[in-house]
């Protein structure tokens, strides 16, 4: 096999392959459906016997050349997208489990995670245990049960902006048997490639920085093809045995290290149905081009913002896993030696008046719920995301009232700090 390119080089070349007289650039497949000349053909697409597009809610060209793309940039055998985050992380977790069974969920990931993990899958007869990530080995490893069939955890979290020691929940996955599904929307595959550490399944929210520009909700799932289904036969049936819905497929027997993706697609997409638009996987794709332009300078804006932010006295911490003396700085360092993301937040000294005014003044810095895109934006969770809660229940979950989430976008690093000090002058 020839050597795969690098991350630059597939975010511009993979996926879209186009042949003689065929369209340079991905083309938007806008068609719920594809035609054939012959009874059989058709039917051999419907027993899983032959591979072709016959309905998007399935497959479709234009979504799939993305997929195929996000693949290739996480180092994975293949990729299913999903019309959003939220519709990745539940698939997964529906890919693996049926009522009955178990997962172990790091504490630290995003609200719409946590609701889905703790209450959602819960009515479904799916219960996760949720765990300190900077726990002891020993500690999490009480949270396993017999039946427990993955354990999932966030690259860089969202908001809490801690970083996950990949290699720790690997191994504590591996040994009881299961595999572990690594969020990598923050860090992208550009900075870190979870797969490496020993992750074996990637997902993603693609509405942040893969699409880059607050364009279009979408997801993703990535299988990096390393996990042994078959080893493991007993506890994951829906892919070691006869699925009766597909004629009596086993999704390991015929698809090999396809089998989990391709259950996802044939099984979960067929039944649920959150595909992406064609045309928001040809925007995604668009963004795709220039991820590793976007993130080099999402990250240095973000370092020299940190600093400026660490230096300046209203200001009373800083949460930047780039910036030296921060809690996650050596996880950073190794699994993301050359950035992290460009959110990261910080809290004002004094009252949750002073971080309304201090927010109210901003010129530059939008106030949005959205972070990572091109453009800079904040966001005061006290009066936000955490609205609903007082003082008390605002310090158990590290929120102080000053808290500003502030994501970093690619305009100049001067026009942000000038902003951001201008504003800071009315606190
Ligand atoms: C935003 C986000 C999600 C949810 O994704 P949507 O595209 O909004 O559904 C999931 N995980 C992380 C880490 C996120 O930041």
């Amino acid at each position: 096999m020839s050597k795969p390119f690098r991350p630059d080089t597939i975010c511009v070349q993979a996926g879209w392959k186009p042949k003689k007289g065929e369209p340079r650039v991905l083309p938007i497949y806008q068609s719920t459906t594809f035609k054939y000349d012959t009874t059989d053909e058709m039917g051999a697409l419907f027993a899983l016997e032959e591979e072709g597009y016959f309905y998007t809610r399935l497959q479709n060209p234009t979504n799939d050349a993305v997929a195929e793309k996000i693949a290739a940039l996480e180092g994975g055998v293949a990729a299913m997208l999903t019309s959003s985050g939220q519709a990745a992380n539940f698939y997964t977790i529906a890919n693996l489990c049926q009522a009955g069974d178990h997962i172990v969920c790091s504490a630290k990931v995003y609200g719409g995670t946590f609701n889905l993990y703790s209450a959602t899958i819960k009515k479904l007869g799916i219960a996760c245990t949720f765990v300190d990530p900077d726990a002891s080995e020993e500690e999490i490893e009480g949270a396993f049960r017999d039946n427990t069939k993955a354990v999932v955890g966030e690259t860089i979290a969202n908001p809490a902006l801690t970083v996950l020691d990949i290699t720790k929940f690997a191994n504590l996955a591996h040994a009881h048997g299961v595999p572990l599904i690594v969020d990598n929307t923050f860090a992208t595959p550009v900075n870190c490639r979870p797969f490496e550490f020993g992750a074996d399944i990637v997902t993603h929210s693609t509405t942040k920085y893969m699409d880059g520009h607050a364009m279009a909700v979408g997801g993703c799932i990535v299988d990096s093809g390393n996990f042994d289904w078959e080893a493991q036969k007993d506890k994951f049936p829906g892919l070691t045995t006869p699925d009766e819905t597909y004629h009596g497929v086993i999704y390991t027997k015929q698809f090999g290290k396809k089998a989990f993706i391709t259950k996802a697609t044939a099984q979960l997409m067929r039944d649920l149905g959150s595909i992406p638009s064609p045309m928001n996987s040809f925007l995604l794709n668009v963004g795709l081009e220039t991820l590793p332009l976007r993130m080099e300078k999402h990250c240095s804006n973000a370092r020299r913002v940190g600093e400026f932010l660490k230096a300046h006295p209203k200001v009373d911490f800083v949460n930047c896993a780039m910036l030296e003396g921060d809690p996650y700085y050596e996880l950073a360092q190794k699994y993301m030696p050359n950035g992290t993301c460009g959110v990261l937040s910080f809290s004002l000294k004094g009252t949750k008046e002073d971080a309304v005014r201090f927010m109210d003044s901003l010129k530059l810095c939008a106030i949005v719920t959205h972070v990572a895109d091109a453009r800079t934006c904040v966001l005061h969770p006290a009066s936000h995301t955490h609205r609903q809660m007082n003082e008390e229940q605002l310090r158990e979950a590290g929120v102080t009232p000053g808290l500003i989430r502030l994501s970093v976008g690619i305009e100049s690093p001067d026009d942000i700090i000038e902003d951001l000090a201008q504003a800071l002058e009315q606190v």
